[in-house]
C-alpha cells in the first residue's frame, strides 16, 4: 500500500489536534506483520509492546484478516436487541474457556474500562450495596466508574468526588482486605497480574484467602484479566495459578485480535442484571464478535498459554542470566515481563528503540515486555541481547 504523509506530516497534524492525553513518542507506525512493524520511513522495530498487550497473535495474522473481512461483507452491526450467529458462538467459545456447569453471563463491550464498568454496576445490581474495594497500584480504566478503582493519583486527582466510594488496600496484604470487606461492599476488583501497576504477581495463597473472605462475607470477586488474560500469563487467566474461580472477570485488550472488545462475564448462578439497567449500542456487535472468534480459535490452535509460560521462563532466566547492576530485579509470569530498574526507565525505552525494539514501561522504573504469543524464542534473544547492550553501556 502507497504511505503518502512522511513523518514530518503525520505528527505535524496529529500535534495541530491531540487532545493532549497522551505523551507520544516521535514514530509513526504504518504496518505491521506477526512481531514486526513498520514506521513511515520504513523502518522495522520488533515489537515488544504489542500495542499495548493487545496484539496477542502478532499484527495481520491472516486467520484475524479473514474473519474481519468476510464478516465485514456479511454483516457488520446487529444491536443487541436482535440475536446474531456470530454473538451466540462466541458464547460458546468463551464458555467453553471458562469452564463449569453453569453457564457463565456475558456483557459484551468495547474496551477494558467499559469492562470495567460492566463489571462494578452488576456487582452492584447483584448485591444492592455501595461501596468497592480495589487494590493499590491496581488498574482499571479512566473512564470515571472505572477511575474509582485504579490507583495512580495522577490519573484520579482531577476527579475526586466524581468517583464512586472504593477503599484501597495494599496488594498481597490478606489482613487489610480481610479489614476492609464490610457487609456494604458490593465487590473486590483485582488484577491477579498488575501490569500497568509495575508488574506485580498476586500471591496464590493471598487470592485464595481473597476468595474465601468473598464467600464468607457476600462479596463478589472480580478479576480484571484485561492485561494478564487469554494466554499472556501461562494460563487462559492468570487466576488460574491460584486454582480459584473468581464471581466476575473481566477481558479486553486482545481478545478480539486488535478490534475492540471488552466483557464483563459473571457465574450464572448470580442471575442477570433488570432490563435496561446497562448497555452499548456496539456492544456484540458481529464485527468484533468474529474477530475474536477468530482470535480466541487461534490463540487455542497455538496452546497460547503453554506457549507463553514456556518461552516467559526462557525469556526471564536469560535476562536474569546477564546479572546487570541496573536491574533490581526480573519479575515474570509467562509473557508478562517486567525489569525493576535502578534509574528511570525513559532513557532504556530510547536505547532499545534506536536499536530497533520497542517495550514499554509500567511506571518510573520498570521496563514492561508484552510481546505477541507467537513471539519466537530468536526473536526473544534478539531483545535479551539489546537489553544487554543498552544496560552495560550505561
Ligand atoms: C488496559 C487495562 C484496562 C483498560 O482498558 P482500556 O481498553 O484501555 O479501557 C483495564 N484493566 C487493565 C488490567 C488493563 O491493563
Amino acid at each position: 500500500m502507497e504511505n503518502t504523509l512522511n513523518l514530518q506530516d503525520i505528527t505535524a497534524t496529529e500535534d495541530a489536534h491531540t487532545s493532549g492525553a497522551y505523551s507520544k513518542r516521535p514514530l509513526a507506525l504504518v504496518r505491521g506483520e506477526g512481531c514486526t512493524v513498520w514506521d513511515a520511513d520504513g523502518n522495522a522495530y520488533l515489537d515488544m509492546t504489542s500495542g499495548q498487550g493487545v496484539a496477542l497473535l502478532g499484527h495481520a495474522h491472516p486467520a484475524i484478516v479473514q474473519a474481519v473481512s468476510t464478516q465485514a461483507a456479511t454483516l457488520i452491526t446487529c444491536a443487541e436487541a436482535f440475536y446474531n450467529d456470530r454473538r451466540a458462538e462466541l458464547y460458546g467459545i468463551l464458555q467453553a474457556l471458562l469452564g463449569g456447569e453453569e453457564p457463565w453471563r456475558f456483557f459484551l463491550c468495547n474496551s477494558g474500562a467499559e469492562a470495567t464498568e460492566a463489571a462494578l454496576k452488576v456487582a452492584r445490581l447483584l448485591t444492592n450495596r455501595t461501596r468497592i474495594v480495589a487494590t493499590m497500584r491496581g488498574f482499571h480504566g479512566r473512564t470515571l466508574g472505572a477511575l474509582g478503582a485504579t490507583f495512580n493519583k495522577d490519573y484520579r486527582g482531577p476527579f475526586e468526588g466524581w468517583l464512586p466510594p472504593v477503599t484501597h488496600v495494599p496488594y498481597n496484604d490478606l489482613a487489610a482486605a480481610d479489614a476492609a470487606l464490610t457487609d456494604e461492599v458490593a465487590a473486590l476488583i483485582i488484577e491477579p497480574a498488575q501490569g500497568e501497576g509495575g508488574v506485580h504477581f498476586i500471591d496464590a495463597d493471598y487470592l485464595r484467602g481473597l476468595r474465601d473472605l468473598c464467600t464468607e462475607r457476600g462479596v463478589l470477586l472480580i478479576c480484571d484479566e484485561v492485561q494478564s488474560g487469554l494466554g499472556r500469563c501461562g494460563r487462559w487467566f492468570a487466576f488460574e495459578h491460584a486454582g480459584i474461580v473468581p464471581d466476575i472477570v473481566t477481558m479486553g485488550k486482545g481478545i478480539a485480535g486488535g478490534v475492540p472488545m471488552g466483557l464483563a462475564a459473571w457465574r450464572g448462578e448470580l442471575g442477570t442484571i433488570p432490563a435496561a439497567t446497562h448497555g452499548s449500542t456496539f456492544g456484540g456487535n458481529p464485527l468484533s464478535c468474529a474477530a475474536a472468534i477468530a482470535s480466541l480459535t487461534a490463540l487455542r490452535e497455538l496452546d497460547a498459554p503453554a506457549r507463553s509460560a514456556e518461552l516467559g521462563a526462557w525469556f526471564a532466566d536469560q535476562l536474569r542470566g546477564l546479572n546487570l547492576p541496573a536491574v533490581r530485579e526480573v519479575r515474570a509470569q509467562g509473557l508478562m515481563v517486567g525489569l525493576e530498574l535502578r534509574g528511570r526507565v525513559t532513557p532504556i525505552l530510547q536505547a532499545l528503540q534506536a536499536r530497533g525494539i520497542l517495550a514499554l514501561p509500567a511506571g518510573k522504573t520498570v521496563l514492561r515486555f508484552l510481546p505477541p504469543l507467537i513471539v519466537t524464542q530468536a526473536e526473544l534473544q534478539r531483545v535479551v541481547d539489546a537489553v544487554g547492550e543498552v544496560m552495560s553501556a550505561e
